[in-house]
C-alpha cells in the first residue's frame, strides 16, 4: 500500500497513528507530571483544534483503527511542544517531553523515529 501523506510538512506518514490517540498520550504524560486537570483540558481541545483537518487519506491507525490519518509524528510533537512552550511550561517539563516520545525526524530517509512506537510494538 502506498504511503500517505501529512497534510502540514507533506512527507509521508510512516507511523501511522491518529490524532485522538496520540492526545492520549498526551495525557497521560500530562497526568505522570501532575499538570492541573485546567491546563490538561485546555492543551488537549487547543491541539485538537489546531490539528484537526478534513483529510481524504484512507490510512487506518494502528492503535484504534480509525480512519483518515492526517498528521506525521514529527509535525504532532513538535506542534504540542511549540504550546508547550507558548503557555510557559517549565524548561525541564518540555525537556521531559522531549526524552519520553523522543521524536525526530532522520533527515536522509525522512523516517520520523519515536518512543511511542516503539512502547506499542513492545506491548503487542
Ligand atoms: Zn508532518
Ligand atoms: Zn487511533
Amino acid at each position: 500500500m502506498e504511503k500517505e501523506n501529512c497534510t502540514i510538512c507533506l512527507y509521508p506518514i510512516t507511523n501511522p497513528i491518529c490524532i485522538d490517540c496520540y492526545l492520549r498520550e498526551v495525557y497521560a504524560w500530562l497526568l505522570d507530571n501532575e499538570v492541573n486537570k485546567i491546563h490538561r483540558d485546555f492543551i488537549i481541545d487547543k491541539i485538537r483544534n489546531i490539528l484537526s483537518f478534513e483529510t481524504l487519506n484512507e490510512g487506518k491507525c494502528i492503535i484504534c483503527g480509525r480512519v483518515g490519518l492526517n498528521i506525521c509524528t514529527y509535525c504532532f510533537f513538535s506542534m504540542t511542544e511549540r504550546l508547550l512552550k507558548e503557555i510557559n511550561f517549565s524548561k525541564k517539563l518540555i525537556e521531559n517531553f522531549n526524552e519520553t516520545f523522543n521524536f525526530k525526524r532522520d533527515e536522509e530517509s525522512q523516517i520520523v523515529r519515536t518512543n511511542l512506537v516503539v512502547s506499542y510494538e513492545k506491548a503487542n
